[in-house]
């Protein structure tokens, strides 16, 4: 008999006959003898539709009221599955986070969790029971309602596993694992049965949202065993795995991941001398805007051009306050865009391999994509091209490091 912790995402509940075939899923490793506690997200859509809601009402809604409006949807569904559970004959009961004692820090809609109390929990699984968490949700030491940002509910199931200390944390979702790339910009991505912690971690910072990128941390952090596999469809998914595995060579390349959410802001003709970087990014950092990328370039007549990305959502924000600055700093201007994307390819077995970065570019320049950008770290690489080519340099690198599955194993 195992213990396992199960999280179905949006999709996987998006209607009534779907809460229902995730009711005969459950019930049919409960039959089996398994202890089993689900954590599910809202109906997809949902968590969109109540964000719209509080737009309407205001452009700047207060973090505490916006947590305890979107955590009902997570509310909705548990409920739901409990009672289809209910009709089964399968002793289920739902919680909400607070009700199970998610214990999470203030950061409103992107608090962490620190602690779980798991006596209701346990007493309820010692009973033969089914227990049925809201994901996403948890409070805080002043009871505040918190959630734990977008695509949470991740996160909640490796909490939960973790502190349950479950065999297994299974996260069912729309797709049957984790791919080589998004298999739905490129339809010859390949299904891997494994992949290691670290080449995960990379890929949802990188902007694959298959998992919340917390979920793989805390997984990585309490060593929980974590599958990624299909509500819809038979299989073994894919398991990350803690080690890389060393009987077989290492593909150079992993996957390919990308993000549509960056804009890019350059500073041009600011004076080369000593602390510039700090006068534009200390006031970008005091504003609360994440830097990711950064880039100066060599230095001309005494001045430079000084590039950075940030989140879409900062954009605004951060040229308005970079115009300002620009006076001050005497640059010869600002200007950005957000029509751009960062594209990555991640893989341990680049530690070993030199050349990926300049056939990365070869391939590129042969479509004719220009790079706006670059970083490097030891396992992965990453470039800033114009948005209009991200389907194109993805599918050309996806062919180009042999990552296309053979056609029998898409049939
Ligand atoms: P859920 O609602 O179940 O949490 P998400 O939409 O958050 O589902 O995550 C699943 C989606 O992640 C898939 O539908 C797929 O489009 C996307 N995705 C992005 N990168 C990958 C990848 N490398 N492997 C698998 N899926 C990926
Ligand atoms: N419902 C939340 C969201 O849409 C959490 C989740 O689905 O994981 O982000
Ligand atoms: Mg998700």
């Amino acid at each position: 008999m195992a213990l396992y912790v199960q999280k179905y995402g949006g999709t996987s509940v998006g209607t009534v006959e779907r809460i229902e075939h995730v009711a005969d899923k459950v019930k049919s490793f409960h039959d089996a003898g398994h202890q089993v506690v689900v954590t599910v997200s809202a109906m997809s859509g949902e968590t969109n539709r109540l964000i719209g809601l509080a737009k309407d009402i205001s452009e700047n809604p207060a973090p505490r009221e916006m947590d305890v409006l979107v955590s009902t949807g997570e509310q909705v569904t548990i409920a739901l599955l409990s009672m289809a559970l209910q009709k089964r004959g399968v002793d289920a009961r739902s919680y909400t986070g607070w009700q199970v004692g998610i214990k999470t820090d203030s950061s409103f809609m992107k608090a962490r969790i620190e602690d779980i109390d798991t006596d209701s929990m346990r007493s309820q699984l010692d009973a033969g029971g089914v227990v049925i968490v809201a994901g996403f949700q948890g409070i805080d030491d002043d009871n505040n309602i918190t959630t734990l940002g977008r695509g949470g509910s991740d996160t909640t199931g490796v909490a939960l596993a973790a502190a349950l200390n479950a065999d297994e944390c299974q996260i069912y979702t729309d797709v049957d694992g984790v791919y080589t790339t998004d298999p739905r910009v490129v339809p010859m991505a390949r299904r891997m049965d494994h992949v290691t912690f670290e080449e995960m971690l990379e890929m949802a910072s990188l902007g694959s949202k298959v998992l919340q990128i917390r979920s793989v941390e805390f997984a990585g952090k309490y060593k929980v065993p974590l599958r990624v596999l299909s509500t819809f469809k038979e299989g073994n998914g894919t398991l990350i795995t803690m080690e890389e595995n060393s009987s077989v060579e290492n593909p150079v390349i992993s996957g390919i991941a990308f993000n549509r959410d960056e804009a890019k802001i350059t500073v041009q003709g600011v004076p080369d001398i000593p602390g510039v970087a700090s006068r534009i990014l200390v006031p970008v950092s005091e504003a609360n805007i994440e830097v990711d990328m950064i880039v100066q370039n060599v230095s001309e007549d005494g001045t430079t051009d000084f590039t950075f990305t940030v989140h879409r959502n900062d954009y605004q924000k951060a040229l308005t306050l970079l115009k300002t600055l620009a006076e001050e700093l005497k640059a010869e201007g600002v200007n950005g865009n957000d029509d751009i994307c960062k594209v990555s390819m991640v893989g341990v077995g680049m530690r070993s391999h030199a050349g990926v970065a300049s056939k990365m570019f070869k391939v590129l320049a042969d479509e004719n994509i220009n790079i706006l950008a670059i970083t490097t770290s030891e396992i992965k690489i990453s470039v800033v091209i114009a948005e209009k080519y991200l389907e194109l340099a993805v599918r050309a690198l996806h062919t180009a490091f042999d990552l296309d599955a053979a056609e029998e194993d898409n049939a």
